[in-house]
């Protein structure tokens, strides 16, 4: 066994941990993580539910068999290999899977959603200069949306605290503001956005001509404290876009593989983005590995004599990582002979009871939205100074590892999590609460 403060200690005397302010450690240590199944972490502080599939990526859950026996059956043969000239029958395969979801023809792997993200980016604005529109060079975002933490796309992202020291680098972008945010499908202006669209159109008139995409997170903004907006204001911005000769590049990093209740949040509204990122659930969050979805009229313009000028040599060591790949293909094969999207929206559905029944005994959430396999709301007038991270260390008193979002607190657990484990997790977070606001 080991000793665990001897283990912290050697770790906040070595480690720079993501996405944290290291001296947050202070009051709370690093949990010591010392196996991970399904739905559960097994740690010093007993079995935690990993309530948001360790940042969203777990979406068949920790150590999935039919993942992890893919995975060891591509060990025996090799880990990885260069991408460029080389291929083998699980990158060929997974492909096809991917066509098969998205009907684009063709896939570039990387290994993070960033990467994937910058990728797209980047083939727009080529591809704007390959059919002479040079003077394409800006993006159009959502305020409140978030895309990655390189400077590119923390260029087209909106979350202050995450972008201020860098303002200014990266692409020029604008953003769209008052967006039609939505508590779930069943919200009027799901598919009746026609008012907030007409009060974006004129500002977008005024760039068109200049823009070379559209980038977005369809229907969930994640980063953003888990906002859901309208399918039909989503319809209309694409439609604009391909009237406009303005590529739809479909950010679905969190929101794709099934997060949804589809394979695809942009199936929610009927459209079908020129290029689409994928990532995190990918692999079942087993390994890195994201791609880039590539309509083929945008694959075509690339298709030319090397020294042309028109080849896209954009590379990763890592592009199309074999035991990664194994663990995608694997993933897909597993969702698609258990339906996991569908499994998703019944998940779903029992999360929102659940966490409507929370809000009415405790009175202390508002909001409350859900899409698929994500449920959130806000956490109203709490006294704590910091809310989410008050709830973070009182939820891990109960039983769960639950990160809100400033005062968003989410449930964004594996697809295939059982409803035992929804109820477990329901308890837990009304004790959280009651704890919190007492
Ligand atoms: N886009 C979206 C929508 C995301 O949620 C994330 C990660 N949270 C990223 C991009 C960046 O992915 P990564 O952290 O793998 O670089």
């Amino acid at each position: 066994m080991v000793n665990e403060s001897t283990l912290i200690e050697k770790d906040l005397r070595h480690i720079w941990h993501p996405c944290m302010q290291m001296k947050d450690f202070e009051q709370c240590p690093p949990l010591v993580v010392y196996q991970a199944q399904g739905s559960y972490l097994q740690t010093d502080r007993g079995e935690l539910i990993d309530a948001q599939s360790s940042w969203w990526c777990k979406s068949l859950g920790h150590g999935h068999p039919a993942v992890v026996a893919a995975m060891s059956k591509q060990l025996q043969a090799f880990e990885h290999v260069m991408g460029a000239h080389t291929t083998y029958a699980g990158l060929a395969e997974l492909g096809e899977k991917l066509a098969e979801i998205s009907n684009k023809q063709h896939t570039f792997f990387a290994s993070d959603g960033s990467s994937a993200v910058e990728i797209a980016m980047k083939l727009a604005l080529h591809a704007k200069q390959v059919r002479g529109q040079p003077q394409r060079r800006e993006f159009i975002a959502l305020k409140n949306g978030y895309h990655g933490e390189t400077l590119g796309t923390l260029s087209v992202s909106d979350l202050g605290l995450y972008k201020k020291p860098w303002e200014g680098f990266g692409v020029h972008c604008h953003m769209i503001d008052g967006l039609p945010y939505v508590s779930g499908t069943d919200d009027p202006l799901w598919t009746d956005a026609e008012q907030h669209w007409q009060a974006s159109l004129p500002a977008l008139e005024k760039i068109k001509s200049r823009v070379c995409a559209v980038l977005l997170e369809p229907i969930i903004q994640g980063a953003g404290g888990m906002c859901c907006y309208s399918a039909d204001f989503l319809a209309k911005l694409a439609a604009w876009a391909r009237e406009n000769d303005i590529y739809v590049i479909a950010d679905e990093i969190m929101t794709g593989m099934g997060r949804s209740g589809e394979w695809l949040a942009c199936q929610l509204a009927g459209v079908e983005a020129d290029l689409i990122c994928l990532s995190k659930g990918l692999t079942s969050g087993a390994l890195p590995l994201s791609c880039v979805l590539i309509d083929a009229s945008i694959y075509d313009l690339f298709y030319d004599d090397y020294d042309k000028g028109n080849s896209f040599l954009h590379s990763h060591t890592h592009s199309g990582n074999a035991l990664a790949v194994s663990a995608a293909l694997a993933t897909i094969q597993f969702m698609q002979t258990e339906n996991i999207p569908q499994q998703a929206r019944d998940l779903g559905a029992f999360m929102r009871q659940q966490m409507q029944d929370i809000a009415q005994k405790t009175g202390a959430l508002t909001n409350l939205r859900q899409i698929g396999a994500m449920v959130a709301a806000d956490m109203a007038d709490c006294k704590h100074k910091r809310p989410g991270f008050a709830f973070y260390q009182e939820a891990l008193k109960h039983g769960a590892l639950i990160r809100p979002i400033g005062n968003a607190l989410y449930w964004l657990p594996p697809l295939n999590s059982d409803t035992k484990t929804i109820v477990k997790l329901a308890e837990i977070t009304l004790h959280s609460i009651n704890a919190l606001y007492s």
